[in-house]
C-alpha cells in the first residue's frame, strides 16, 4: 500500500494501491491554500 502523506502537515492525504509501501510527499489542499493566504 502506498500513502501520500502532505509535507507540511504531516497528514495522510491519499492512499493508492502498490506492491510495497511506499510513502509520497505532496501538499494536502489545506496548505496549498494556505500558501497564497499571507494575512492569517
Ligand atoms: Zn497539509
Amino acid at each position: 500500500m502506498g500513502i501520500i502523506v502532505c509535507q507540511d502537515c504531516n497528514s495522510t492525504v491519499d492512499y493508492f494501491e502498490d506492491e510495497k509501501v511506499t510513502v509520497l510527499y505532496q501538499k494536502c489542499e489545506c496548505c496549498e491554500h494556505k500558501h497564497n493566504k499571507n494575512n492569517q
